[in-house]
């Protein structure tokens, strides 16, 4: 998972990008860059952290140029040190800079591609290093006689042929302009936006999530379906192009937690749609018949739901979880033993509130568990008397090949386990888990030109038809050498 903002036509791109990157801090913890362009020459800030802690005053300064893209990482493939933060850059054909929120799931073999036959040798992990290959690689071929938007196009078309898994891209041209595309299926979001400039002109903006654009003051474009790429050149003037079949499975996770619930996903309501998963697993939840006094939230993606659930079981809601904010996202940390002090530090009980009563918590997810059987053990510790759990989302058994990181098969809690042996797992004292239709259907409320999505996660049913049972190995055996 990965956020991205690329910026053209505005004087103050360097201060849209950074605001935009901490828009979607959320997206990745890991590292964060910026790459501008001044007309002459590139200027690149990276770093390992948080966007606030790698850009000063002083190193923004440094990032001249009103054309620029930017990058927070969270490390998929690779070890996620600092020189596998994004965006990349290449110098031949013309200097081409680009940034990606997604997976390349064929990585390894397209390394080995670019090397032999290509010629181009890679110095990072990072798999947007290999997709900028394949398409700098491509736009050499086709453009001998200089850059044209056809050139652009078949270049394009030819990371389809090539690159497999989910991508969604910012990246521009020097001295000729900004382009953007996402892979057919459309898995990862992107948003477009534009901005009137003091001098009549637009600058544009191309986000992996479209709150950036709210901070930033931008207008929503049309995404445009996936297969449609995206180009503004130095002018202003946007063309859109049709590249390849639009085969849309937008990922249904990103609904479910990764997405801020402020944010459009192809015109649905992330908020709109965690609500509406409350709703229906309210009704999943009554059909369990169990007695309950209190629904009682895990901060923060848990809250929409659990108020929608609430609600709609005529329970009180009540906030007995509090959350400190200032404790970075748990299950980022690295290690197991880091992961399982900081549940501490990060949530408290208001005991009142799980004295004497029988409690539902409810949270988006269930992944490995650890989270989720720490916060029962919390509420048996305040006192509750019974304690159940809900997941707004199905539970998670597949790995996700494009770009959530997760976990390897064996890791997760539910795999190949009953309901009755989950809830042993947690300590609760029943789980009950959001049914994959009633997810997909809570998102096509707000958007019902959603036909499909991506649900590999909770299915095994990767979209892409092109997973091989070796690819899932590879990641899994990735994740295993670098001990996540
Ligand atoms: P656990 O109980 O240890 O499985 O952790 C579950 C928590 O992890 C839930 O609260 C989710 O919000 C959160 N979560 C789910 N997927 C991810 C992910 N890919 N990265 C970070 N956190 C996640």
């Amino acid at each position: 998972m990965c956020g991205f903002i690329g910026v053209i036509g505005s004087e103050a791109a360097v201060h849209e990008i950074y605001d935009g990157l901490v828009a979607v801090q959320h997206r990745g913890q890991d590292a964060a860059g910026i790459i501008t362009y001044d007309g002459d020459r590139f200027h690149v800030k990276k770093g390992e952290g948080l966007v606030r802690d790698i850009f000063s005053a002083a190193n923004m300064e440094r990032l001249r140029g009103d054309i620029g893209v930017g990058h927070v990482r969270y490390p998929t493939v690779g070890s996620g040190g600092g020189e596998d933060a994004q965006p990349f850059t290449v110098n031949y054909p013309f200097g081409i800079v680009m940034a990606h929120n997604g997976n390349v799931a064929n990585y390894d073999a397209l390394r080995g591609e670019l090397a032999e036959a290509g010629l181009r040798h890679l110095y990072s992990e990072c798999d947007v290093e290999v997709l900028l290959n394949v398409f700098a690689k491509a736009l050499a071929d086709k453009s001998r006689d200089g850059f044209t938007l056809e050139s652009y196009y078949d270049a394009v078309a030819e990371c389809y042929r090539r690159v497999r898994g989910a991508y969604s891209v910012a990246g521009y041209i020097a001295g000729h302009g900004m382009f953007a595309f996402r892979d057919p299926y459309g898995i990862k979001p992107i948003a477009i936006g534009r901005k009137r400039r003091p001098d009549g002109g637009w600058a544009h903006a191309v986000v992996s999530e479209s709150v950036v654009l709210d901070t930033i003051g931008y207008e929503h474009l049309e995404t445009g379906p996936p297969g449609q790429v995206l180009f503004v050149d130095l002018e202003g003037n946007v063309t859109r192009h049709q590249v390849a079949p639009a085969k849309h499975h937008p990922c249904v996770f990103e609904f479910v937690y990764f997405s801020r619930p402020d944010s459009m996903i192809d015109g649905a309501s992330v908020y709109g749609a965690r609500s509406n998963m409350g709703e229906r697993l309210a009704r999943t939840f009554a059909e369990r018949g169990l007695e309950i006094d209190v629904v009682v939230p895990v901060p923060d993606s848990g809250r929409t739901a659990a108020l929608a659930m609430a609600q709609a079981l005529g329970v009180p809601y009540r906030e007995g979880l509090v959350k400190n904010r200032y404790v970075g996202r748990t299950f980022i940390m690295p290690d197991e033993t880091q992961r399982r002090r900081s549940v501490r530090s990060k949530l408290n009980t208001i005991d009142e509130e799980f004295r004497g009563k029988r409690v539902l918590l409810v949270d988006d997810s269930i992944v490995r568990g650890n989270t989720s059987r720490q916060i029962v053990q919390m509420a048996r510790q305040a006192g509750a008397v019974k304690v159940y759990f809900a997941s707004t989302s199905p539970p998670l058994v597949h790995p996700c090949v494009y770009g959530i990181d997760m976990s390897t098969r064996r890791e997760f809690v539910a795999r190949d386990r009953t309901l009755a042996e989950i809830a042993q797992q947690l300590g609760a004292d029943a789980v009950v888990y959001q049914e994959l239709d009633d997810l997909i259907e809570a998102v096509r409320d707000e958007q019902p030109e959603i036909r499909q999505m991506c649900h590999a996660c909770f299915s095994g049913d990767y979209p892409t038809g092109d997973i091989t049972p070796e690819m899932l190995q590879l990641i899994e055996d990735e994740r295993i050498t670098q001990g996540k």
